[in-house]
């Protein structure tokens, strides 16, 4: 199923394939870019699903560097000549092919962090050097799109968001939406420095949130859950 959203101001957001994570295209006046690029398995998808929508993205944006998000950015690069855009946190990360390894958020997800650095290497995908490195803020005009990318860390050091006329924000493992009314993800670096992104995410007045994994979140469950987590600090 492919979910598309009209930002009502003249782009398009559409998740391009199912794949280990959520592959959009944003285009715009017949422009496109991609948004993360899912884990080395999902290549041969990813070219089937460009080719059917006949598109060649010219830049592909990555909200941060975990394997399943950055793993084809590398072949995207080479194979449609992608410009790749990174927050300066994972820059390196993203250039070694390495995924910065988060800390779970509790006692399930902390356990399995154990055990992934034991199997880092699974970790790893094909190294890519990006072509534009950013501080708090990246302008997507360049490629003809509407919009910016922030600096949002706290799940990765790197992480980004990525916003869309305003309307739209594509926040990669900011926000989850595998788990209904509860867009706090399992895995985070640092919670109370993903719960000051979120204000930065709420504070961008985008009414959806399209998230990594799972389903698109509501502003009214975004603000809900950010009040019920600020409370604890
Ligand atoms: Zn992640």
């Amino acid at each position: 199923m492919i979910d598309i959203r009209d930002t009502g101001k003249g782009t398009s957001v559409v998740r391009l394939t199912p794949a280990r994570c959520n592959i959009y295209t944003v285009t715009r006046n017949s422009r496109t870019i991609l948004i993360d690029t899912g884990i080395s398995f999902d290549r041969s998808r990813i070219e089937h699903a460009l080719a059917r929508k006949g598109v060649v993205p010219e830049a592909v944006v990555l909200t941060h560097t975990h394997f399943d998000h950055a793993g084809n950015a590398a072949w995207l690069a080479r194979e449609y000549g992608c410009e790749v855009v990174v927050q300066e946190a994972e820059s390196e990360a993203l250039a070694l092919g390495e995924t910065p390894i988060p800390a779970g958020t509790h006692a399930l997800t902390r356990g399995l962090v154990s055990l992934g650095k034991k199997v880092a290497p699974v970790f790893k995908y094909e190294p890519c050097q990006a072509d534009h490195v950013f501080g708090e803020t990246f302008d997507l005009n360049r490629f003809g799109i509407n919009g910016y990318m922030i600096h949002t860390p706290g799940h990765s050091p790197g992480g980004a968001t990525v916003v869309i006329d305003d309307i739209v924000a594509l926040a990669g493992d900011s926000v989850i939406g595998t788990m209904p009314g509860s867009p706090f993800p399992p895995f985070a670096d640092d919670v109370e420095l993903l719960l000051t992104s979120w204000k930065k995410i709420i504070d961008t007045g985008c009414e959806t949130f399209l998230p990594g994994h799972g389903k698109p979140v509501s502003r009214e469950e975004l603000i809900r859950e950010y009040e019920k987590r600020s409370g604890l600090f």
